[in-house]
């Protein structure tokens, strides 16, 4: 059986903008997982009427409800009120709960008082769900035939708690999706649909996605059958050959680190328009150490020379935006820092051009013990973007010279 799913998000920061509601992105993610399809997911602010309303309606159009934040302690956080005044039952004070409360505000030192002991109050017949990372936890009700769940709203404990609540899901719908997923570097979203659609006919009741951003293109393919997506991946991964850098969990930074990893390979970089995000980047791994030496960010033209080695008169007649600059930085770098590969990347982020370079005109380069390999871009975009899209080129780059 499909189970339909409303997602309601309640916090007027989340109306206000200030607070993003990953919450939903996060719930829809994990119920496609577990075989839910999610009809509805709506946003309200700090408002027990209203959200009793909302609520009321999603429990007419879905067969799960599931509600985050507003179970904190303080007068905004309405969403157990509503919750009992959606499901037609009154709250109960819920003395095992008031006594945890009591005894872990003692342990601290703190101060209780009365709103806090709110988080005590449960609505007749629901069932507590423990938060073990935090003081509310979360609820579960059936009303009538439907199931409505409340949540925490900080995501670290949202997760906590909803992971038995899916497992309940998961066995409820029975029909688990699966999905597989190819990822590449270097070629436009475009390019990757031709090859894939000429590689593969995508056979009914599998969905075929492209996901694209920050210069990476996802191929996903969603199905309650495994057995049909792992050919699919398959095959469209061999058509699109050395664009592809991994698979379904895989990221970028993690590749590069591994495939160092397993040749006792080290990298150093030097970064001008990134300003320390490529290093930045090679280093978020834990072990990051054992693969990468260090970054030195060399902004201002002189320092391409003084730090990173590029030859003077190399640096007067190409200037610091050109592709001999971008190999003699990698292989600068690389013998000063020690490393096997340096890794380079230099360019205009704009939003003025520079020395008749237009922005978005950027050069990353490799150089390993045998090799140098340099790369002429033109990245589109504004600032970030292109300072983003720069440090996906020049991992890309290097993850083709360390990967068999
Ligand atoms: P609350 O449970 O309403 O007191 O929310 C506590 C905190 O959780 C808020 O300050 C937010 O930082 C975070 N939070 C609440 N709802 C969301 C959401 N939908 N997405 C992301 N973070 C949230
Ligand atoms: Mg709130």
């Amino acid at each position: 059986m499909t189970l339909r799913a409303a997602v309601v998000a309640v916090g007027d920061e989340l109306l206000l903008g200030d607070t993003i509601n990953t919450n939903a992105a996060w719930l829809g993610t994990e119920l496609a997982a577990v075989g839910v399809e999610v009809v509805v997911s709506v946003m309200v602010g700090d408002d027990l009427p209203r959200l009793a309303v909302v609520l009321a309606r999603a429990l007419e159009d879905a067969d799960v409800v599931l509600v985050t934040g507003g179970l904190g302690s303080t007068t905004d956080d309405i969403t157990r009120e509503a919750v009992a005044a959606a499901a037609g039952v009154p709250l109960d004070r819920v003395p095992v709960l008031e006594g945890q409360l009591r005894e872990r505000y003692a342990a601290y030192g703190a101060t209780l008082t009365g709103p806090v002991l709110r988080q005590a109050d449960v609505p007749r017949d629901a069932t507590v769900l423990p938060n073990p990372v935090g003081t509310a936890p979360g609820l579960r009700l059936e009303v009538g035939e439907r199931l409505l769940y409340a949540l925490p709203g900080p995501p670290h404990e949202l997760a906590a708690v909803a992971a038995p609540v899916l497992d309940e899901l998961r066995e409820r719908s029975g029909s688990v999706l699966h999905t597989r997923t190819v990822h590449t570097a270097g070629l436009g979203e475009p390019s990757v649909a031709e090859i894939v659609e000429r590689t593969v006919q995508v056979p009914p009741g599998v969905a075929l996605a492209y996901l694209a951003g920050g210069g990476i293109v996802r191929v996903r393919f969603t199905g309650p059958d495994d057995a049909l997506l792992r050919p699919l991946a398959d095959s469209v991964a061999a058509a699109l050959g050395d664009a592809v850098w991994g698979r379904d969990d895989d990221r970028l930074d993690e590749v590069v680190h591994q495939a160092l990893a397993a040749r006792e390979a080290t990298v150093a970089v030097a970064e001008s328009l990134t300003g320390g995000l490529i290093g930045s980047t090679l280093s978020r791994m834990p072990g990051s150490s054992r693969t990468f030496r260090g970054a030195a960010v060399v902004y201002a033209t002189d320092l391409k020379h003084t730090l990173a080695g590029v030859p003077a008169p190399l640096l007067a007649a190409a200037g610091p935006v050109a592709a001999e600059t971008a190999s003699a930085l990698a292989s600068g770098i690389r013998e000063r820092l020690g490393a096997t590969y340096g890794l380079a990347a230099t360019g205009v982020a704009g939003p003025d051009e520079q020395d008749g370079n237009p922005v978005g005109t950027v050069y990353v380069a490799v150089a390993g013990p045998n090799e140098t390999d340099v790369r002429a871009l033109r990245l589109p975009g504004d600032r970030e973007r292109i300072r983003l899209l720069t440090v996906t080129a020049a991992l890309d780059l290097l993850r083709r010279h360390v990967t068999p």
